[in-house]
């Protein structure tokens, strides 16, 4: 397995691991026969609990620039999350230094961490990127009714006056920009990381199981457009084939690094 951090030209990539999950394929993947799956075991043994679909809850910290970005902030103490001691472990030491907070998207396993039990941003100098698309989707009434952690997670950075909106390709230091990759929620975002002649790609839960890099048309029960998220992946993941990029895709295998090749006619995530 690779290790933990990545380094793209100037811009270290540190993965973080908030918590391992796992749920009954049928709930995660009900259009999908799990025998479907099975394919894929010897590939991606690290996606397969005993009789459940194996994920990852992951978050990453970029350094750039001078500055640290945190993109998104996982599933939090109720699921037994223990993103702020990985952080610790792996080098970030201090709350303090996040300088920015950037939400791929709004659902809860990548906001969890936003507040302490006392109502306080756990990162007290960052500002909150949240890409516009979700907010405005998550916040209708009826939305928001079935999310209530957008009100307790997300809404309150507006009302503490640390949050900002985004859209489309918004830079968020010299190395690293948002990148559009809508379908799993309307403003779920990719990071572009362009360094010294370096790429890579941080993307969020473009895809949550490996085999989806080869069986694109696979959604997930939380994709919300399918349509939509299978041109992502396929356009995409087509990118990262071609350019030979490193890819960082929250759900994989900790710790979500690899490139995407062709094996035997097959298109592979092949683990850093
Ligand atoms: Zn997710």
């Amino acid at each position: 397995m690779a290790g933990s951090k990545v380094t793209v030209g100037n811009v270290e990539i540190v993965s973080l691991l908030d918590t391992p999950m796992e749920f009954p394929w049928a709930a995660f993947f009900p259009s999908v026969p799990q025998a479907e799956f099975e394919a894929y075991r010897d590939l991606y043994p690290g996606s397969f609990g005993a009789d459940k679909f194996r994920t990852y809850a992951q978050c990453s910290a970029l350094r750039s620039a001078g500055k640290t970005v945190l993109v998104d902030t996982g599933v939090g103490t109720g699921m037994g999350g223990r993103l702020l001691d990985d952080m610790a472990d792996k080098g970030v030491s201090s709350r303090d230094e996040v300088d920015v907070v950037v939400f791929t998207h709004l659902h809860m396993d990548h906001v969890a961490w936003n507040l302490g039990a006392d109502g306080k941003p756990n990162f007290p100098n960052a500002r909150y990127m949240v890409p516009q698309g979700d907010w405005d989707a998550f916040t209708k009434p009826d939305v928001a009714a079935q999310n209530p952690h957008i009100g307790t997670m997300v809404a309150p950075l507006k009302d503490l006056g640390v949050m900002d909106l985004f859209s489309g390709e918004t830079a968020i230091t010299e190395e690293l920009t948002t990148y559009p990759t809508p379908g799993h929620t309307p403003g779920h975002t990719s990071i572009l990381v362009s360094s010294g002649g370096e790429k890579a790609f941080i993307a969020g839960d473009l895809a949550h199981h490996p085999a989806q890099v080869d069986r694109t048309e696979w959604c997930g029960a939380f994709d919300g457009d399918p349509a939509q998220a299978i041109e992502s992946r396929n356009k995409v993941f087509d990118q990262l084939e071609a350019d030979g990029l490193i890819a960082m895709i929250c759900h994989f295998p900790e710790p979500g690094f690899g490139k995407l090749v062709r094996l035997e006619g097959k298109r592979v995530f092949q683990a850093l």
